[in-house]
């Protein structure tokens, strides 16, 4: 699933144990950087909405035994990028990304069909990053060549543990070796960019057996790695059977243990934190999801998925036969909308600052440029949230410095806490 999708559920140790929010912001047409005036590059999210089985933590917009639509879905997802990108004169886009779902579910002939249409309605950048999620056990040595044949070059796989026992909790159907085996096979056909998937805080999961599931990771020699802690969400499984009392609720303590954990490991190996919940060697932080982090511009296609666009935030009809059947009419419709829309809003000021807000303090280096922050929304961020900075610093959760205003590490760890100061 994509960053956006996954936003509501699996978020920092922190996140997962307080509240959670939204993305986005936009112009009219193809979007303009009032600072250089050039057209600004979208990143294009598409969402793909089948898997084989529904995992028992799972709330996305995700449905299993549809696979016999994949071709028809692939069509209208066709359909629909060609119509917003003919919209939009055809703008240029820096970043694809292929979420779920299962994405790796699709053959690769619709994968084709899909990037064709991706490249004849977007000015694709050379040097673009095309990602695509994939499952362990989903996936075959052919396959993988084929996929980096039609130009995906960057993987990532739902990894999440190394246990047996803990992926059967989570109904996840491979084994850690599948995982292992898919590393080899995605780095023979020529990979060099690939992200892992984990998560923690699963019920009975000890620190002992997270350390390994993050030193197994690590021994596979990924270039990105996502830790997640487990979110219990309305209408799963995971949910009724720890609220029945089949299972232990999750303890937010040890879950904090755990993402220290996952962190000291992953820089003892190289690799550097630049999000809240997101580690890569230098020079392999997703592209993709750090448009979402700097609250630019994107577009969703696909059922389900979300964008933010001229001036709006929207969201795409849920059921997969429902956007086939809205896509099917074909008719023209102005930027960014399309046919599958199910819901629009329009982001005044205080949304975007907001947005910007939260988004951007997730960044854990980065942070939010006070001069960024100026030339964006016409006002100093120490005029506009000054008594919150102040307040915050002083509690040790925010820091300024080098002219970006960002979390500390305490801060870190109650992430929810400072962003819902800035909305
Ligand atoms: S594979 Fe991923 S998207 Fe599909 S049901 Fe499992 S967690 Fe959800």
């Amino acid at each position: 699933m994509g960053w956006v999708e996954r936003w509501g559920r699996a978020r920092s140790v922190v996140t997962e144990l307080m509240v959670g929010a939204p993305d986005s912001r936009a112009a009219r047409g193809v979007w303009y950087n009032s600072s250089v005036s050039e057209p600004i590059s979208y990143s294009l999210y598409l969402h793909i909405p089948y898997c084989q089985v529904r995992c028992a933590y799972c709330d996305f917009n995700t449905y299993a035994g549809l696979n016999d639509q994949i071709p028809v879905y692939a069509r209208a997802l066709a359909t629909e990028i060609t119509g917003v990108g003919a919209a939009a004169g055809r703008p240029p886009a820096h970043t694809v990304f292929f979420g779920g779902g299962t994405p790796s579910l699709l053959p690769l002939d619709a994968l084709g069909l899909i990037l064709d249409a991706v490249r004849a309605s977007f000015r694709l950048a050379d040097d673009a990053e095309l990602t695509l999620e994939a499952n362990p056990g989903t996936v075959t040595r052919d396959y993988l060549v084929g996929l980096r044949g039609l130009g995906i070059n960057r993987l990532s796989f739902g990894v999440q543990s190394s246990h047996p026992h803990e992926l059967r909790l989570l109904d996840r159907l491979h084994l850690f070796g599948d995982a292992a085996q898919a590393v080899s096979w995605a780095r023979a056909a020529g990979f060099d960019d690939l992200n892992l998937d984990l998560i923690f805080a699963l019920p009975h999961q000890t620190l002992d057996q997270w350390r390994q599931t993050v030193d197994r990771t690590l021994a596979l020699g990924p270039d990105h790695v996502s830790a997640y802690a487990l979110s219990l969400e309305h209408g799963t499984p995971m949910r009724a059977w720890v609220y029945r009392g089949l299972l232990p609720m999750p303890d937010p303590d040890l879950a904090a243990d755990m993402y220290l954990l996952a962190h000291e490991l992953l820089k003892q190996n190289g690799f550097d934190q630049y999000e809240i919940s997101n580690w890569s060697r230098p020079g392999h932080a997703c592209r993709h999801n750090l448009q979402y982090w700097r609250n630019l511009p994107y577009l969703g296609f696909g059922a389900g998925a979300h964008g933010y666009a001229a001036g709006q935030r929207y969201s795409n009809v849920l059921a997969p036969g429902a956007y086939i059947e809205r896509l099917s009419d074909g008719a023209p419709s102005p930027f960014p909308t399309s046919a599958a829309r199910q819901q629009t809003t329009a982001l005044s000021r205080d949304d975007e600052i907001g947005e910007t807000m939260m988004m951007g303090l997730r960044l854990t280096q980065e942070g939010i440029s006070l001069t960024e922050f100026a030339r964006r929304f016409g006002q100093p961020l120490e005029q506009r949230f000054g008594r919150e900075v102040r307040q915050l610093t002083a509690r040790g959760l925010l820091e300024t410095d080098g002219g970006r205003l960002r979390l500390t590490e305490a801060g870190r760890l109650l992430g929810n806490q400072v962003f819902l100061e800035f909305v």
